[in-house]
């Protein structure tokens, strides 16, 4: 083994886990601390009775980027989790009609000639050149943008004629579709980022590509089952994770950092740390308020930030035979995404998402009963809203849409478990910045050389993982965070990142 140096993790979120099972594969000693008692972070089960949730993520897309980790510690991620792909991957409802959305081309195309009068024309036109998009930019996505020199890589220079940089996520699919509904059935994706399809960049039109290319995977037992994976390959490794330890601050001298601080006022020392923390989050809580310029308490606070969410996860004692996934679309979307991004106020008529995993996964809820999570995307904290005083009114919102818009007339009645998140727990018991749910937004000022760097650009020996640096938030690209932080540790040390062994 090449060395011994000291890693130390704070959050075992995906891209600390991930970073975690890189490294310990290479020969670093690996120190994973989380505050919860149990690891994933916002990928991490909620258990109610007999009912298990995902906390966060529940669709995993790009699975081929998940498998190539496991693959870089000389493992198979079947040895680990069982998966499940889904087609079709989602039903979408809109206030008039419904669609089934399928990997299946076939499929695909019956749907929109069945549901769309502009029928399935656009539809060959959009993957192909889109596909032609993800082979030109996700090199860029994939590489370190610690400098300038990095920023202006051969493959970004290839990729400026795909980046559309005038345009949405919504305007670019004009390229291909007409009816606004038939572009919602390709951009409300952006959410995903937490974003708006109006003002989500033109590069992101891809992600709906991804899901029709490469389709969307369930894990049986949850996505939380994947952090769970990685942390026992961690430890298979020889790595340590450490759950209820918070960690109080880094160690910092004369910007390098040297190690964390422990809530209980333990030191521990590494030659490096990687923050998993949501980003902005562990710079105004982990680190002096001076210490920082560029990403001062005041900068951070004038970054721009994703949507919210409002939680709420139903453990049911009645089987109801609903989709895996749904998303309903408000009637008026234009007016709920403007209340979510702009104007920051809470709508009634909103869009919302719910998930019913059990319908392929027996582990979730007891027979004959159901787990559904529901999401509705909500103004982040920067609307202020009291939601201590306004949750209880929201809860009956959202239980009388269920009623409604899914016809679950009776759901009142068969609630046996519950628990709720909102903006505000995201932001107190997450530590999620603002509550902001998928971390910075995602605007082109935000991206690339202009995120926070994974090598970070304010203090030395200190790494960023996860949705709030480079390249996003996503499962995916969370993970390539991590490959991109450890490769950049390995260099240092002048460790050979190479394929596994
Ligand atoms: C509701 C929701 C739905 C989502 N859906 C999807 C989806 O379907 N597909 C997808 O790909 N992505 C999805 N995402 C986005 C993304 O995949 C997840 O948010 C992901 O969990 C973020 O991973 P992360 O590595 O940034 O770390 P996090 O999950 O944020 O984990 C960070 C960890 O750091 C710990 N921590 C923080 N401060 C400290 C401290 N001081 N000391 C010790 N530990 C600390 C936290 O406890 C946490 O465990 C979703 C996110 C949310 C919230």
């Amino acid at each position: 083994m090449p060395n011994k140096k000291h890693i130390v993790i704070v959050g075992a979120g995906p891209g600390g886990l991930c970073a975690g099972m890189l490294l310990s594969k290479r020969g670093f000693k690996v120190t994973i601390f989380d505050k919860n008692n149990e690891v994933g972070g916002r990928n991490r089960p909620i258990r109610l009775g007999d009912f298990i949730f995902d906390t966060g993520p529940t669709f995993l897309l790009m699975k081929h980027v998940l498998d190539d980790m496991f693959a870089l510690c000389g493992k198979k991620s079947a040895d680990y989790l069982e998966f499940i792909k889904l087609d079709p991957m989602y039903r979408l409802l809109f206030s008039d009609r419904s669609i089934q959305v399928f990997s299946d081309r076939n499929k695909m195309r019956a749907e929109l000639e069945q549901g769309f009068n502009e029928g399935s024309s656009g539809y060959d036109a959009y993957l192909k050149r889109e596909g032609k998009h993800f082979e030109k930019l996700y090199p860029c996505i994939k590489r370190d943008y610690t400098s300038i020199k990095a920023f202006f890589s051969w493959d970004l220079i290839k990729a400026i004629p795909y980046l559309a940089l005038n345009h949405s996520v919504f305007s670019n699919l004009g390229n291909y579709f007409k009816e606004e509904k038939m572009r919602l059935v390709f951009s409300f994706q952006s959410k995903y980022l937490g974003m708006s399809p109006w003002d989500c960049p033109a590069i992101f039109t891809m992600l709906s590509y991804l899901e029709h290319e490469y389709g969307i995977y369930h894990v049986k037992g949850g996505l939380n089952k994947i952090a769970e994976a990685m942390a026992k390959v961690i430890i298979e490794q020889g790595g340590q994770i450490y759950t209820d330890t918070e960690i109080e601050s880094l160690v910092i001298k004369n910007k390098k950092v040297k190690g964390v601080r422990l809530q209980d006022g333990t030191e521990m020392l590494a030659d490096d740390v990687i923050i998993n923390a949501d980003f902005s989050h562990a710079m105004t809580h982990l680190v002096k308020p001076n210490e920082l310029k560029q990403y001062s308490p005041e900068k951070i606070d004038k970054l721009e930030y994703s949507c919210s969410t409002f939680m709420l996860y139903l453990g049911l004692d009645k089987f109801y035979d609903l989709p895996h996934h749904t998303i309903a679309f408000a009637d008026d979307y234009v007016t709920n995404i403007n209340n979510i991004f702009h104007s920051k106020t809470l709508s009634k008529d909103f869009s919302f998402y719910v998930q019913n995993a059990c319908v392929n996964d027996a582990t979730l809820a007891p027979v004959g009963k159901s787990a559904l999570y529901v999401l509705v995307p909500t103004p982040n904290n920067e609307s202020h809203t009291d939601w201590d005083t306004y949750c209880a009114d929201m809860r009956e919102q959202v239980l009388n849409t269920l009623e409604t818009r899914l016809n679950l007339t009776d759901i009142r009645a068969h609630i046996e478990q519950e628990k709720i998140i909102t903006p505000k727990t995201w932001e107190t018991d997450e530590y999620v910045f603002k509550g902001a749910t998928f971390s910075l937004a995602h605007k082109f000022s935000q991206l690339l050389y202009w995120r926070p760097h994974n090598q970070f650009q304010e203090l030395d020996s200190c790494y960023l993982v996860g949705g709030g640096t480079h390249p996003g938030s996503g499962l995916p690209t969370i993970y390539e965070s991590a490959h991109i932080s450890a490769k950049l540790i390995c260099k240092k040390y002048g460790v050979k990142f190479g394929l596994a062994t």
